[in-house]
């Protein structure tokens, strides 16, 4: 054998050590790759408890000039407690890279879960979207912005359960102020941000439409060839809901994605739509549900 075949995060410390809580992780499973490092599943040493573990690495954060919004994910995420936001259990650094301590969420994204499934049914949506807006509504009441709501940042747990994570892009506000700049491109991105007019809360608002429409229709509301006539299309707010959708989903992402932020509904409105009221919610789903449609009876 010539050349030796390097194992997957082989370059990663297989050990890590929190030498202010004296806490040693040993690091297993790789989880996925992100912008600026990786994620694996890791293990305290002592007492057996499994975490996601984020590394992060230094010098790639500084090439990029990402080091404040690395500060501000994690002056941000360390403060909130739901049982619908991914836990933060702490941070600490070396001289490579810094290690962000994360609830391991075992299922991996709703990305990956429609990826496999396409679309998923109604009850199914209500399921996962109420979890999601009342983490949505706690970081509202705390004046925080998440700024990125998208399949990929909504992780599921060994439990079915939804959590938010990542909160590279998010930001805290300060008595009604409006954001005017924004370091990052959201995926679901709405027309206020594009047009650089000042942004708040509505934003989450309009990334949970996108979701929603993306959840039951299979694609996303805006989705073109390029991603010009993308933004085209948002500024303009030219979507069309496919008419096999129910009248409460229809009515729901119609009242979300409009160009007027402020004609909106907030959070709380959401969570009280005849879409959520007038239909069926499981209160669990089984982990047969990542990959084929239950069948409610
Ligand atoms: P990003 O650059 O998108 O912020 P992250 O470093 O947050 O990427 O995550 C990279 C990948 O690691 C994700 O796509 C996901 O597969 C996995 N991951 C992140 N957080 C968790 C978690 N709490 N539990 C399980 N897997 C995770």
């Amino acid at each position: 054998m010539t050349e030796k075949v390097k194992e997957k995060g082989s370059e990663f410390p297989s050990i890590i050590l929190d030498s202010t809580h004296n806490i040693q992780y040993k690091r297993n499973a790789f989880l996925g790759k992100g912008a600026f490092g990786k994620c694996f599943q890791i293990t305290d040493t002592m007492n057996g408890n499994v975490y996601a573990g984020k590394f992060v690495s230094k010098e790639v954060v500084t090439k990029y000039k990402m080091k404040e919004k690395l500060v501000q994910e994690i002056s941000i995420h360390r403060t909130l407690n739901h049982k619908h936001i991914v836990a933060f259990y702490g941070f600490f650094e070396d001289e490579t890279y810094v290690y962000i301590v994360l609830e391991l969420c075992q299922k991996r994204s709703m990305a990956e879960l429609m990826k496999r499934r396409k679309v998923i049914t109604e009850p199914e949506v209500r399921y996962y979207l109420k979890q999601v807006l009342s983490a949505v509504q706690y970081l509202h009441e705390n004046s925080i912005i998440h700024r990125d709501l998208k399949l990929a940042n909504l992780f599921i747990n060994h439990e079915m359960k939804v959590k938010i994570g990542d909160f590279g892009l998010s930001t805290r506000t300060e008595n009604g102020e409006r954001k005017t700049t924004m370091c990052g491109t959201p995926n679901y991105i709405a027309p206020e941000i594009l047009e650089k007019k000042g942004h708040g809360q509505e934003v989450d608002v309009w990334s949970i439409g996108c979701i929603m429409f993306t959840l039951l229709v299979g694609k996303p509301p805006f989705e073109a060839t390029t991603l010009q006539e993308t933004c085209c299309r948002i500024k303009q707010c030219e979507y069309c809901v496919p008419a096999a959708l129910s009248t409460c989903a229809t009515d729901m992402i119609k009242r979300i994605l409009v160009k007027n932020p402020s004609a909106r509904p907030t959070v709380n409105d959401l969570i009280q739509d005849l879409f959520f009221t007038n239909g069926y919610t499981p209160l669990s789903l089984p982990s047969s549900c990542l990959v084929m449609a239950p069948k409610f009876d």
